[in-house]
């Protein structure tokens, strides 16, 4: 989608500080970290949100997840811990339509989310 932010990201023609990339996923800074580690995550295909993945298409969550943990480990988060969030709609306060997964670490975190 031609209009999406992140696929702009994917397309290279907005930078970003890639941190990983292969196939399928792209690993990026935030640009407004919300840790001193807050990376996203996401599929280089256009996917809504988490919801819209179709079960032909399940691996791609998998690739998601492993990518996170790559990027957890490559930014020294493995020992101390990190949070991986996606959020979805509304209420969970979704922004970008665009399914990202954020990693935050780097900080301790409270349970439960504001
Ligand atoms: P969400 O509120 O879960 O949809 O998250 C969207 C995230 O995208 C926020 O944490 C923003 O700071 C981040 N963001 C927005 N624009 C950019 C951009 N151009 N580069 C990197 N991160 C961005
Ligand atoms: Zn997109």
């Amino acid at each position: 989608m031609n209009d999406c932010l992140f696929c702009q990201i994917v397309q290279k023609r907005i930078p970003a500080k890639i941190v990983h990339e292969d196939e399928h996923t792209l690993a990026f800074d935030d640009v407004n970290p919300q840790a001193p580690v807050h990376v996203l995550i996401i599929p280089k295909q256009h996917v809504q949100a988490v919801g819209d993945v179709r079960e032909t298409e399940s691996g791609l969550l998998a690739q998601l997840l492993l990518t996170c943990t790559k990027v957890a480990k490559h930014k020294g988060l493995a020992l101390s811990g990190y949070r991986i969030v996606t959020n979805t709609g509304p209420d969970a306060g979704q922004t970008v339509f665009h399914l990202h997964l954020h990693v935050l670490g780097g900080r301790h975190m409270t349970w439960p989310p504001g």
